[in-house]
Formats: structure tokens, C-alpha cells, sequence
């Protein structure tokens, strides 16, 4: 079945994130000027790095970026890798009590002397935009979801937007973190499909994967899954962001694409790629997500929007 999928399966249309994720800013941005013109209220994110980590730099840069653009204000408190769990509990307090900080984040991951989970509580649950604090993954998985992790939300924004039928449909979620995996599961349940979730324990992973209509994946994993995890037509969501730099290594995970890639690493040094293979992918799933250009778009937008969301509740 699998060898006929390969010769006549779909080249898979690709799910392209730009457009939705301007639109998601646009709206945020409309909405932050009616909320500065009718309430004089301006939201506030407050960004929290500690150590040296380029990676986390990068990110929190781009979403200092993204809130310039809406028009949100922002903060970004940067502290050294020497810094411990107590001290940065003593900003995430300050920052949890002052009245005109709408948003919290703290950046992940955090070094070592951090302990990440205890941060992650000590944030107010009303400033909780990113949708890690207990109360926030508890309210989604009983159904009523206030603050949901960024990047499944996005996710679900994109499935909408181009029309993918969710309802009784069998969705598949590799990866069961808290960020990624396990809230996916929880909104794809929410919006009535049958969800399974696998994670490295998983036994026969393809022919748990071959099964869904939607399969979601969050590993960390180079171009891991391949034509046969993959049903012929399925919707496929990559979540995976990963550095591939050799570049027999990217001939060989993107087939006839690969000059396009190639000139990428001579440029950067690397190039992004996904938990899904592309090239094999490309031949057997009915819609693909492309990395970069798909999910981690809309990650940035949808912060946006949880803030705005956190000004609107937090001030009603
Ligand atoms: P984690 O490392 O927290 O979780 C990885 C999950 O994948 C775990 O549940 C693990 O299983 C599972 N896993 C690992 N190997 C396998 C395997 N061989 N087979 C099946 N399951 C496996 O990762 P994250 O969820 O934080 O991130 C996943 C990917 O998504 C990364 O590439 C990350 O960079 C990217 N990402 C992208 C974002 C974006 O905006 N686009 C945002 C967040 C993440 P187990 O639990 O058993 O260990």
C-alpha cells in the first residue's frame, strides 16, 4: 500500500504561515490602538532572560520585534547566567505585582542554577501569556482554556484558516511536552478529533502515525519522520526546528529543492529544517507545513494576541 502511496501520492500542497501570521499581528495592532485611544491603555510584556544562551537571545529579540510592530510596549530584563532561582523569583514578583505589566515570559530554556519549574509557578496566573503555569495547562485540560501555549494555538489558528476539517477526524501528536505536545493533544481533543498521542516510547511509531488525517510533530528530531509514517493525504504539521549545516545532509533530506537550501548554509552556516523529512514528505502528504515559513510564525503572532488578551481580562 505504502510503495503505490509513493508513486501516486500527492506532491503535498504547502502550508505557508506569513500571510496569517501578519493578519493575527494586524488585528492585535487594531486593537491595541482602539484600546490606546478609548481606555488610554497600552499592553505590557515583560520579557525574562537569564544566561548567555544565542539561541534564546535570537528569540526574545524577535518578540521585542513583534510587540514594536503591534504597538505593545515591552520590557526585556536580561540577567546573567550566574543569576539563581531566588533572585529571579524576586524580579518575577515585582514584575507579578506591578500594575502596569500585562504579560510575563520567561524564556526557556534557563541555565542550570534555574529551577525552571518553580519560575514557571511563581508567574501570576493572570499574566500567564505563555500558557505554562499549572493553572493554565489545568484550565485547558478541563475545556476551558484561558492562556494556551503559543505555539499550538497557532497551529490551530492555521488548520482554521485553511479550512482543515477537524471534527471526528484521527489526529496524531508526536512529542508529549508541555510547550508543544500535550496542549496540542488537549485543543485538538477540544475541537473533537480522536487523538492519540506518541512520544520515544511508542512501539511501531509508523504504524500509529500512518493512521492519522492530521499528524502534528514535536521531537527535536531532524527530518525523523519519513514517507512511511506518513498516510497518503494526510495534513501534516511540523513543529520541529532544527540546524542542519553538512550539506550531504541537506541534499539528501530535500531531493530536487536542495540548491535553494545549499545556498542558504554557504550564507548562513546552516539551514532550518524540520522533525519531517521534506522531500520524502512532499511526495505523500496532501499539505506539509515548510521549515521556516510555517508554525514558528505564528508562535511570535500568537503571543501577541495572549497578550492583548491578558491587558483586555486583566483590565475589564
Ligand atoms: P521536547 O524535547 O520538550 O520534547 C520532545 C518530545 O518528543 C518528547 O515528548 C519525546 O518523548 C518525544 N520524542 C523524542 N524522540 C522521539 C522519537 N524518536 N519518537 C517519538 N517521540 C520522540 O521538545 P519540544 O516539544 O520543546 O520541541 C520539539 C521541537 O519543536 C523542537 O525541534 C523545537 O525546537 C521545536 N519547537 C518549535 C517551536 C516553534 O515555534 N516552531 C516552538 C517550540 C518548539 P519522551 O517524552 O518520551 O521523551
Amino acid at each position: 500500500m505504502i510503495a503505490e502511496n509513493i508513486k501516486t501520492g500527492p506532491r503535498a500542497r504547502l502550508l505557508e504561515a506569513a500571510s496569517l501570521a501578519a493578519r493575527i499581528k494586524d488585528e492585535v495592532k487594531a486593537e491595541v490602538e482602539r484600546m490606546v485611544a478609548e481606555r488610554g491603555y497600552r499592553p505590557c510584556l515583560a520579557a525574562v532572560r537569564v544566561g548567555d544562551d544565542p539561541a534564546s537571545a535570537v528569540y526574545v529579540r524577535n518578540k521585542i520585534r513583534a510587540c514594536e510592530e503591534v504597538g505593545i510596549r515591552s520590557e526585556h530584563h536580561a540577567l546573567p547566567e550566574s543569576t539563581g532561582t531566588s533572585e529571579l523569583l524576586e524580579l518575577i514578583s515585582s514584575l507579578n505585582t506591578r500594575e502596569d505589566v500585562d504579560g510575563i515570559l520567561a524564556q526557556l530554556p534557563m541555565p542550570s542554577g534555574v529551577d525552571e519549574t518553580v519560575i514557571i509557578e511563581a508567574i501570576d496566573p493572570s499574566k500567564d501569556v505563555d500558557g505554562f503555569h499549572p493553572v493554565s495547562a489545568g484550565k485547558l485540560a478541563m475545556g476551558r482554556p484561558v492562556f494556551v501555549p503559543c505555539t499550538p494555538a497557532g497551529i490551530i489558528e492555521l488548520l482554521d484558516d485553511n479550512g482543515i476539517e477537524l471534527r471526528g477526524t484521527n489526529a496524531c501528536v508526536v512529542g508529549r511536552s508541555q510547550i508543544v505536545g500535550r496542549p496540542m493533544a488537549q485543543l485538538l481533543l477540544q475541537r473533537d478529533a480522536t487523538v492519540t498521542i506518541c512520544h520515544s516510547r511508542t512501539r511501531d511509531l509508523p504504524a500509529v502515525t500512518r493512521n492519522a488525517d492530521l499528524l502534528v510533530v514535536a521531537i527535536g528530531r531532524t527530518g525523523f519522520i519519513r514517507r512511511d509514517h506518513i498516510k497518503s493525504g494526510a495534513t501534516v504539521i511540523d513543529v520541529g526546528m532544527n540546524k542542519v549545516s553538512d550539506p550531504d545532509e541537506v541534499r539528501s533530506l530535500f531531493g530536487p529543492d536542495a540548491e535553494k537550501r545549499l545556498e542558504v548554509v554557504a550564507k548562513r552556516g546552516y539551514t532550518l529544517v524540520g522533525d519531517v523529512n521534506p522531500a520524502e514528505a512532499a511526495e505523500v502528504a496532501g499539505m506539509l507545513t515548510p521549515v521556516p515559513g510555517g508554525v514558528g510564525l505564528l508562535t511570535v503572532a500568537m503571543l501577541m494576541k495572549n497578550t492583548l488578551k491578558a491587558a483586555n481580562l486583566r483590565r475589564r
